[in-house]
């Protein structure tokens, strides 16, 4: 192992807080209950008492998704909006291949980006 120990970098670990809610009552007072066959998260709600399992994929709501997605039509990079908002650029690749209308107006070849 090298250890590197020259200046000391300060970096911002960007750290993905998954905040958990119940579905149901949208309660943050819940207690992780095992994982499904798929390796779904499940949950136990103390407030309302939901058994459920909770969707990774829907981290985001569809507003911010529309958000993200007009900030790629403004010809923002991908790796721009990973920064900005925090949301993996596949993840937003996905996004964009899921709404046809979401694609960028025409990119001129060749420009634009450091090389
Ligand atoms: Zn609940």
């Amino acid at each position: 192992m090298i250890k590197l120990s020259l200046t000391p970098v300060r970096r911002e670990m960007i750290k993905e807080i998954k905040i958990q809610h119940c579905t149901k009552c949208g309660s943050t007072n819940i207690v992780k209950n095992g994982t499904t066959q798929k390796g779904k998260q499940k949950f136990h709600c103390k407030d309302c008492g939901a058994y459920a399992t909770i969707e990774p994929s829907e981290r985001y709501s569809e507003g911010q998704q529309e958000l993200i997605l007009r900030v790629y039509q403004e010809r923002a990079s991908l790796r721009g909006i990973e920064r900005v908002f925090g949301v993996a650029r596949q993840t937003v690749a996905a996004w964009i291949k899921k709404s046809p209308g979401a694609a960028p107006l025409e990119r001129l070849p060749g420009g634009g980006g450091a090389r």
